[in-house]
């Protein structure tokens, strides 16, 4: 049984989709209401959405590691702010958290399409995840365990998980991706709703997803400034498939690189928020795994 579930945008203040649909539902909080739980809804980074910029120290979204949680230390704006999070939904590792589910509210420059990225793994997580992929069948999932492991805004909680929606630039807003994200999170509203009520699901138990594999990082001099971008190939063309001998990175100098290694599926190919972090792609594999219903 759930009681309480928040709904967070604005956590990177420049993706507007979650900033936006926040402040639709503080307008019209009936679209939110179901008869057995809670749900919260509200902006994480106020500052950085007034700003339109991703972060104003530091990624928030990087910020909810259990020792930076506990470290009085640390100083700056999302830091502070992670912590004053955590008191009103968290407290994260908690057995009597505020709220029992966080969905974490983004977008992404990349191709995506709707996905729903989990690194906050519980059976309930992944049931929830896959009455959505029964409701919408497009949907795409990837398990994420990339740079930084539990430092999601998502992990205060003990159940959740985070939309990643694109393409679209930072700072824009995109009816068709706004309408999507909606009505992902009515599905997963109504889902919680059947849940509590004690509904039997009988979807499919066997879920695909990609499973993260790593992180390629664009070529780079000796300064660490970029030396090539993503070849027009690859562009676009998440959630497909590179093998050996593929065009990956077109060089300043014209020449293309080729991919080298196992098959594997690109993810967030070209994020414009992954050039500071040393990313131009991330690769997974595609896999099925059990769910318990
Ligand atoms: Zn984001």
């Amino acid at each position: 049984m759930i009681k309480k579930l928040a709904i967070t945008g604005g956590t990177h203040g420049n993706e507007l989709t979650g900033v936006y649909l926040v402040k639709k539902w503080k307008r019209y909080p009936e679209l939110l209401k179901r008869r057995n739980f809670k749900t919260l809804c509200l902006h994480t980074n106020e500052q950085s959405i007034k700003e339109v910029r991703r972060y104003i120290d530091q990624d928030l979204n990087r910020s909810f590691k259990s020792r930076d949680l506990s470290d009085e230390s640390l100083e700056t704006h999302e830091a502070k702010l992670a912590k004053k999070l955590n008191a009103l939904l968290g407290p994260k590792g908690s057995d009597t958290p505020n709220v029992d589910f966080i969905v974490d509210l983004h977008t992404t420059t990349a191709n995506m399409g709707l996905s729903i990225v989990v690194s906050n793994e519980s059976a309930l997580t992944w049931k929830a995840i896959a009455y959505l992929c029964q409701m919408e069948p497009a949907l795409k999932v990837y398990r994420w365990q990339g740079d930084e492991e539990g430092a999601f805004v998502d992990s205060m909680a003990p159940h959740g998980f985070a939309i990643e929606v694109g393409a679209v630039p930072q700072g824009v807003l995109r009816a068709d991706l706004f309408l999507q994200t909606e009505a992902l999170i009515y599905h997963l509203l109504d889902f919680f709703e059947k849940f509590n009520e004690g509904e039997h699901f009988t979807y499919d138990k066997r879920l695909e997803i990609y499973d993260h594999q790593k992180l390629v990082d664009y070529p780079r001099d000796s300064e660490g400034d970029i030396t090539a971008m993503v070849h027009e190939k690859r562009q676009d063309k998440d959630f497909t498939l590179i093998t050996s001998g593929e065009p990956i990175f077109l060089m300043l100098s014209g020449e293309t690189v080729c991919y080298e290694g196992e098959p594997y599926y690109t993810i967030f190919i070209n994020e414009a928020a992954y050039y500071e972090k040393g990313f131009a792609m991330c690769l997974a594999k595609k896999v099925q795994i059990e769910i318990e219903i």
